[in-house]
């Protein structure tokens, strides 16, 4: 470094000598030789070499020593003559000195401009607290500008071509690097992981549309091998033709993601307990429900004997009633499998879901439950149904409780009037369910009841409605809720049909 200056030094000193030399020159040949034509207009020469010392105050001073030697010259050469054409000549070459100098000075002017912006963004860039680096995709660029559509061969060629030219610290330490002097100059390879690869691919694709601002959310994996999710947003700077110039910010997101998914657990921790809770609530109905069936059997087994202890065992009413042990041991074992669904705790899923069957079969589950508290059941279900895509499980959780939270709601009124409607219609796009009770209704604003732990119950815990909207809005639905103006509450949902699901997903 120490050497650099001192030759850079040593170039500037001979430069100058060169310059006044050639000053020197223009001035003796302008004053001893017998030309006729404007020498002086030379020392605009002189004027252009000084501009190379990047200084302005230098450039001034050489226009204004040239223009002086100008004059002196035509003084000592043409002294007492009377004005002539050497004197009109001496004006043009201070015309055209005045004129150098000026645009050499509004030229350094701009140049120094220029410098000091650059000076500003390296500062920038160096001292954000977020990873920047910039990478010179050139060589992806001319692969990719033949119409080439970014394959896995091209992805491969660019994420090998596309080096880092520079990058701050926080860049360095978001791959595990102390230095960014680690990172320059090398490529982004050794961090990459098949979803790094397949965002290059998309980003690629963005780029040949045309694109210059480009976000991904990634993964890649850091120097000691540890995964680091970061959101990046490429820049493609307009005047930097065939992406020389990539410009890439990142966001480290591992931590806000490994929340998420902490909070996604805990999440469907809640949901299952609120389901396991509301099972509790139906114990006796599930109880019955199983019972029913058992008895039945028992009543059967215990007939089919009779008919075998008889003198002459009657082989077809034994066969009867054996058939009628099968169907009501199928029954029970139907209900718990259900029950046992419902309690299971599993990962969300994503099963094809006929909203209507599933509305019918939440209805006989929790029937009994209504007939004890004397609540008439309504349900309207079209024929055609357009197909869901969703956890079965959960959206009977929804059902489940959007019906017992109305049959609650039902307490108040007298048992002839505790009427629920529950109606599933097919709207344009999706299908809504409206459950709808003949309660008090809701005396409170409506969104209020889906805060968590707003309850009016004593006995409430008062997440069931929360939880039932945050499964509604997984599936990409709405749930909402207001009075009917006949009186009592309605909670409708809305869910997208599977296609337009998958879609907003
Ligand atoms: P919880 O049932 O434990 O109270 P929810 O979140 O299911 O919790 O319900 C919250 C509150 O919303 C209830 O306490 C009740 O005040 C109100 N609510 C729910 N359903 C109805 C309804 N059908 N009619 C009137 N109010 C209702």
């Amino acid at each position: 470094m120490g050497q650099e200056a001192e030759r850079r030094r040593l170039a500037a000193q001979a430069q100058s000598v060169a310059t006044v030399l050639l000053a020197l020159g223009i001035f003796a040949l302008d004053v001893l030789s017998p030309l006729q034509g404007a020498v002086a207009v030379l020392y605009t020469t002189v004027v252009l070499l000084a501009t190379r010392a990047h200084s302005r105050e230098l450039t001034l001073s050489a226009g204004f020593v040239c223009a002086l030697l100008a004059v002196a010259g035509y003084f000592i050469s043409h002294d007492g003559e009377a004005l002539g054409s050497p004197a009109v000549r001496l004006a043009v070459s201070l015309v055209a000195i005045a004129i150098t100098t000026l645009v050499s000075v509004r030229h350094q002017v701009a140049a120094e401009h220029r410098r000091l912006a650059d000076q500003r963004y390296r500062a920038i860039f160096n001292a954000a607290g977020f990873p920047i680096w910039e990478g010179d995709w050139s060589q992806a660029f001319a692969l990719l500008q033949g119409g080439r559509t970014p394959d896995a061969e091209a992805i491969d060629l660019a994420a090998r071509t596309a080096t880092i030219c520079d990058a701050n610290n926080a860049a360095a330490a978001l791959f595990g690097l102390t230095r960014r002097e680690e990172l320059v100059g090398g490529t982004l390879l050794p961090f990459h992981t098949p979803a790094a690869e397949a965002t290059l691919g998309r980003i690629l694709a963005a780029m040949i549309a045309g694109e210059t601002e480009i976000e991904e959310e990634t993964r890649f994996v850091t120097a000691q091998g540890e995964p680091v999710d970061v959101l990046l947003r490429v820049t493609l700077p307009p005047q930097r033709k065939e992406w020389k110039q990539v410009l890439v910010m990142a966001l480290d997101v591992t931590e806000r993601n490994q929340t998420n998914a902490r909070l996604a657990q805990a999440q469907a921790q809640l949901t299952h307990v609120s389901r396991i809770t509301t099972l509790g609530q139906l114990a006796a109905s599930i109880a019955h429900e199983v019972n029913q069936p058992l008895s039945a059997l028992i009543t059967y087994a215990k007939s089919g004997k009779r008919w075998l202890a008889r003198e002459a065992p009657d082989a077809a009413e034994v066969s009867d009633c054996l058939d009628h042990v099968v169907s009501n041991g199928t029954r029970a074992a139907d209900v718990i499998a259900r029950i046992r669904a419902l309690a299971r705790r599993a990962d969300p899923r994503q099963d094809a879901i006929d909203l209507g069957s599933l509305v019918a079969e939440t209805v006989e589950l929790l029937r009994r439950d209504l007939n004890t508290h004397d609540v008439t059941v309504a349900v309207t279900i079209p024929d055609e149904l357009p197909p869901l895509v969703g956890d079965r499980v959960q959206m009977q959780q929804v059902l489940m409780n959007l019906m017992l939270n109305a049959e609650q709601a039902m307490a108040q009124v007298t048992p002839d009037a505790r009427v629920l409607h529950v109606d599933v219609v097919s709207e344009s796009g999706g299908v809504a369910v409206h459950v709808r009770d003949s309660g008090g209704g809701i005396a409170v604003e409506p969104e209020s009841l889906f805060s968590p732990f707003f309850t009016t119950k004593a006995d409430g815990m008062g997440m069931g409605l929360s939880i039932c909207r945050s499964i509604i809005e997984s599936h990409g639905g709405t749930l909402g809720a207001a009075n009917h103006p006949e009186g009592g509450a309605v909670f409708s949902f809305r869910l997208p049909v599977a296609g337009q699901l998958e879609s907003a997903a």
